[in-house]
């Protein structure tokens, strides 16, 4: 009792502080009994003092070990701060200069300091490990310790090497090991990594109940955030892109839609990015427009929103960047636009990768699809991947508890499942008991004979994403978990066993189908971005009708977007239709004139109200590629040489050329076409997309035969065709 009473004081002494917070003071007493400790506590935890104050107390010095040389001066600031002498604590890092070490080591070997941060890099230096030999270490601490999984967000190959030193210098001084982010899987390589299997961990909960979570259908992206945005004017928002083009260009039409906006990246020189991050925190802009390269150690308690543009790789990541919202407990929404191609994108990045580096990062994208697809409480799946249990059913604050799906009675396929998982001994991953399922015919399934299964091609009524979900929620219910060495191998828990001796009824949550949401809502508007179907249709109705006067396929005419556009924005001047999606001047003086007379007539008998405040602004079309090609092209310059010119391929080109018709500006390519194709063959290619159903180029390639036509040249033939007749 005597004991507690004294840490408390010891609290108030050197840090301030009336009580302990959480788990504080539990971890702190097993540091001070000399044991391993296992910190897990969500950013903002206050894992520091867990080190901190048994390092005041104890005998010998403390080595701290962090991975950012930034965030160690900040800390060792703070320690300071607390009034304590100067000397308690001390970094050793590549930044010192000779002489500060030297003062540094001084301050050591006298017992002043009783904290010294070390980065992991000068651990491992020969110097530095003879002078660490010589002086009494009080306890170690690894802070941020997911940097030693290779499945953690963060992996830095130096914290390998941290254990066979400890062994070196160490003596019997405990180790700490603290992180925000783990899972199972990092928990236990963090464990065996430092070889403290044996630590007792304290752990805190993860759920932040005041964060709202939403996932919604990557389609017109921009016009979505905008509004969003719109509706939270004055409010603090940071909006995550994977790549620096994407934040280059997302903050530029912010601006040009006069949302106070600003990029950051890693790529921008260091003065202007820590100005945009400075304005930020001070409010002189609302939003930061960023790659993950924004956010570590910034502390903005109010931040409104975090929107992902693009899916993020790991649900990790997702965490600690959604986590950026309503710090201090108040409003917190957290949007993420996820399509699937996204995903192919992503694992395309892996190739060229390390094979295990490749596969790891396939399973984490994995569990972030499962996570985007699904129905269920998306707090009770975020949580489940950090080890926790949420209790309740419905969370009331994530997109899928407000709106939630049907539920279907699967207990069949539930038990379908687990027998299948028992077939292959439990040696096998979701993906490929999901073949199994089906019945596809992969290599793997042939190589291991699993078409000759009882399971195979069972339950081939259901598609993927159906056992997707199947093992997923399985897996939430406790009858199966993943395994943890070879991470994803499917096992049957004892629960699952108990399950199949005696099947209870199971209800199943189907996944969303976010990719018919796409096609959907870029066909005729639904959802989020709510268009007029009434008005569409009549649109649809008119274009049918004029193209037949014309002798020319409806799409030539506008495309379904841009009707999907104007029966959004309501366009009734060829002003205001240039401004419509997908449509230029020259399209819209040829072809807009009935399209406007009917929407001003509809407009007008219907009493509309017209959105002329979101008419999302684009500058994608001004990029300096763009200009360039279109440059060129006037100076009738080849393909081949504009893609010389800028380290393209000429099919790269092509697809630059298509997006600057398909955004409604006339190009003149004739000059390059009559290089590369004779008249006949022109003529025909330009006669079958007079003919179409659609504008699709493998149709095209079907009808017209491979062996005559290339894929390119259907593409410059369809380019001519568009900017000729449609624009
Ligand atoms: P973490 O490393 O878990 O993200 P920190 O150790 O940086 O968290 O602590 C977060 C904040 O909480 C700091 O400002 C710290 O001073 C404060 N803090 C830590 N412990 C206490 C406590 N017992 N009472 C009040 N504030 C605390
Ligand atoms: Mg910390
Ligand atoms: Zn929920």
């Amino acid at each position: 009792m005597y004991k507690d009473v004294s840490l408390t004081e010891h609290l108030q002494k050197y840090f301030g502080f009336d009580r302990f917070k959480g788990k504080q003071e539990a971890a702190i007493k097993n540091v001070l009994e000399g044991k391993n400790t296992f910190v897990l506590m969500p950013t903002g935890g206050g894992k520091s003092l867990i080190y901190q104050l048994p390092a005041l107390l104890m005998d010998g010095t403390a080595i701290i070990i962090s991975p950012l040389i930034a965030l160690m001066k900040n800390q060792v600031d703070a320690i300071r701060g607390f009034g304590t002498e100067d000397n308690i604590a001390h970094f050793l890092n590549s930044s010192l200069s000779k002489a500060a070490v030297h003062q540094v080591k001084e301050d050591v070997t006298n017992g002043k300091t009783k904290l010294l941060y070390v980065a992991p890099e000068s651990l491992t230096k020969e110097e530095n490990i003879e002078f660490l030999n010589k002086i009494k270490i009080s306890l170690f601490a690894i802070d941020e310790a997911h940097c030693i999984s290779e499945w953690g967000h963060d992996f830095r190959p130096e914290y390998r090497r941290i254990r066979p030193i400890v062994n070196e210098i160490g003596g019997d001084a405990p180790i700490v090991a603290l992180t925000a982010t783990a899972t199972a899987k990092v928990q236990h390589d963090i464990k065996k990594n430092l070889g403290i299997i044996n630590a007792k961990l304290f752990k805190e909960s993860f759920n932040r109940a005041n964060l709202y979570y939403e996932v919604k259908p990557k389609v017109k992206t921009e016009t979505q955030i905008i509004r969003f945005i719109s509706e939270n004017t004055g409010k603090s928002g940071i909006i995550y892109c994977l790549s620096r083009k994407k934040v280059e260009e997302l903050a530029a039409t912010l601006q040009v839609n006069n949302i106070k906006a600003l990029p950051y990246h890693a790529g921008m020189d260091a003065a202007t990015r820590s100005g945009n991050q400075d304005k930020f925190l001070m409010e002189e802009v609302d939003v930061i427009v960023a790659t993950i390269a924004f956010g570590m150690g910034i502390d903005k308690p109010d931040v409104r929103f975090v929107i992902h543009y693009d899916i993020p790789k790991s649900l990790e990541g997702y965490y600690q960047e959604t986590g950026r919202a309503g710090r201090d407990g108040g409003e917190g929404k957290c949007v993420t636009f996820y399509s699937y191609k996204d995903i192919q994108k992503l694992e395309k990045f892996m190739h060229g990768k390390p094979v295990a580096e490749q596969e790891i990062g396939r399973q984490l994208l994995l569990d972030t699809v499962s996570y985007a697809e699904s129905a269920l409480c998306r707090r009770i799946i975020l949580l489940h991947y950090f080890g926790e249990k949420y209790q309740t059913e419905n969370c009331g604050n994530c997109d899928n508890c407000l709106n939630p799906k049907e539920q279907l009675d699967a207990t069949n396929e539930i038990v379908i499942g687990l027998n299948a998982i028992l077939e292959v001994n439990e040696k096998y991953k979701a993906e490929h008991i999901t073949d199994i399922l089906t019945g596809k015919n992969t290599a793997a399934i042939k190589s291991f004979k699993h078409n000759e299964l009882k399971h195979f091609g069972i339950g081939h009524e259901h598609d993927e994403k159906y056992w997707n979900a199947v093992f997923r929620q399985s897996m939430i219910a406790g009858l199966i978990s993943k395994d943890i060495e070879n991470y994803g191998l499917l096992k049957m828990t004892k629960k699952g066993h108990e399950f199949l001796a005696k099947p209870k009824t199971f209800m199943l949550v189907r996944n969303h189908d976010y990719e018919e949401d796409i096609e959907s809502q870029s066909g005729a508007p639904a959802g989020a971005i709510s268009g007029d179907p009434e008005l569409f249709a009549m649109l649809k109705d008119l274009r049918k009708r004029n193209a037949k006067k014309l002798n020319l396929p409806p799409f030539v005419l506008f495309q379904d977007p841009s009707l999907a556009d104007m029966s959004i924005q309501y366009p009734i001047s060829l002003e205001e239709l240039q401004k419509i999606q997908g449509v230029g001047p020259g399209k819209a003086k040829r072809y807009g004139k009935s399209f406007i007379e009917l929407i001003k007539t509809y407009v007008d008998e219907n009493e509309i109200e017209r959105p002329q405040d979101l008419v999302v602004k684009s500058v994608a079309n001004k990029s300096k590629l763009k200009v360039f090609i279109i440059q060129s092209i006037d100076r009738k310059i080849s393909f081949e040489d504009i893609a010389n010119a800028k380290g393209l391929e000429v099919k790269d080109v092509i697809s630059e050329v298509e997006a600057i018709v398909h955004s409604g500006t006339k190009l003149n390519i004739d000059y390059y076409i009559d290089d590369v194709l004779d008249e006949d063959h022109q003529e025909d290619i330009f006669e079958y997309f007079r003919e179409a159903e659609d504008d699709s180029i493998s149709s095209a390639i079907e009808e017209l035969g491979e062996d005559e036509y290339s894929e390119e040249d259907i593409r410059l033939i369809r380019v001519k065709f568009f900017s000729d007749l449609g624009n």
